[in-house]
């Protein structure tokens, strides 16, 4: 067996045999890795602390490609103590880990870098609603339901566009617009597009205002639920406990 140095962050643990915990940890390396973490629930383990939900470090593995790693020790990145202490802060990443996690079962693209990135972002105090929307649009790339914010979903015109719709898969121009659809605000067309193409990791300062980031939520949540049917429940939940408007109900 050899030793080896990932990155990654415990997204679920499970009890194992007497004194033991199995981690799921999502790693840049290798995806989600199932790892034993020996003796950890016992009190004098130095596993003990870091076998826990939401660690973030770098793990030292005796890495194994078809079943159980073996956890060694972990070199804590960031302690997350603001997420840990925020019950608000807490519900999203819960979402956030729920929802990567079981789009990366539809998928092969390892989503680490995205999921870490708005952790983190959330940590630093960045609005947690507009994080979890921004993933939301770019996951919803990977599940290959991506709705058109480039043109026209239904006549591919790129200009005049004047809304953005749920049953058509994206934006709607002037030639099509019709009376069924709902108009949405030119600002939250332009958000959406914004959203997708920004890069997590760069985000400084967030300001939208409170009417349109409801929107985008509601959008998105809509959508989630036409095409993807992931996670309504927790996020139904989460945007209950958060007092945000949410036509999705599941
Ligand atoms: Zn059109």
């Amino acid at each position: 067996m050899k030793i080896e140095k990932v990155e990654g962050i415990v997204v679920s643990e499970t009890n194992y045999s007497e004194s033991s915990k199995i981690l799921n940890v999502y790693t840049k390396e290798h995806g989600i890795l199932g790892v034993i973490a020996k003796g950890s629930r016992s009190l004098k383990s130095k596993l003990r602390a870091v076998s826990t939900k939401l660690t973030y470090g770098y793990f030292h593995i005796y890495y194994k490609e078809d079943s159980l790693s073996t956890l060694i020790s972990v070199d804590m990145i960031n302690s997350l103590k603001n997420v840990k202490s925020n019950i608000k802060k807490i519900s999203f990443v819960s979402y956030i880990i729920d929802l990567t996690v079981q789009v990366s079962k539809q998928s092969e693209d390892n989503l680490f870098d995205w999921l870490r990135a708005s952790i983190i972002k959330i940590e630093e105090g960045l609005d947690p609603l507009i994080i979890t929307n921004i993933l939301e649009i770019k996951l919803l790339q990977v599940l290959g339901v991506m709705p058109s914010i480039d043109c026209c979903s239904l006549c591919g015109n790129q200009q005049d566009i004047v809304t953005v719709s749920v049953e058509n898969g994206g934006y709607i121009c002037k030639n099509c617009v019709t009376s069924e659809d709902k108009i949405y605000d030119e600002k939250v067309i332009k958000l959406l597009r914004m959203y997708y193409y920004v890069d997590i990791d760069k985000i400084s300062k967030l300001e939208v205002k409170d009417n349109l980031k409801n929107e985008i939520n509601e959008f998105l949540d809509l959508y989630y639920e036409q095409y993807t049917g992931l996670y309504l429940k927790s996020k139904s939940f989460l945007n209950k406990i958060n007092g945000y408007d949410s036509i999705a109900t599941n």
